[in-house]
């Protein structure tokens, strides 16, 4: 499996570093975001390192497509309500202008009760 030494969520997918633990199989793993900004928010990331989306090719069509179907189940596990009432956002920021801050490919989950931090 690749990773970089000086990834945090490489690290974090490794269990070098702490987090609150929603999932994890062997290709994937989910933890609370640090700050979140909705009742529910964590991030869905691959423990291979796939530094964002723009890194994407068809080789990672199954494991990315594992990772999604994996958000509305554990949507529902970490407290969101039922579609159409509840229901969650699925976010990925993708580079400096699309907000992306950890170079290492991440799907934030959020939900729960409004108001949101953001958005
Ligand atoms: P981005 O802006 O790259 O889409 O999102 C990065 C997210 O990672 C942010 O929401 C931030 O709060 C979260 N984050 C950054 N460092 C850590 C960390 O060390 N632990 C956890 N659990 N989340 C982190
Ligand atoms: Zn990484």
């Amino acid at each position: 499996m690749s990773t970089l030494d000086n990834c945090i969520f490489c690290k974090i997918a490794r269990g070098l570093l702490p987090s609150r633990k929603v999932y994890e199989d062997d290709e994937i793993f989910a933890f609370d975001d640090i700050h979140p900004l909705a009742p529910v928010h964590f991030l869905i990331i691959p423990k291979m390192h796939i530094a964002s989306m723009a890194h994407v090719g068809p080789e990672h069509g199954a494991l990315l497509g594992r990772m999604l179907l994996l958000a509305p189940q554990l949507a529902l596990a970490q407290g969101c309500r039922p579609y159409p009432e509840g229901g969650f956002r699925i976010l990925t920021n993708t580079g400096a202008e699309g907000g992306q801050e950890v170079a290492h490919l991440h799907v934030h989950v959020m939900g729960g009760p409004r108001p949101w931090l953001k958005g």
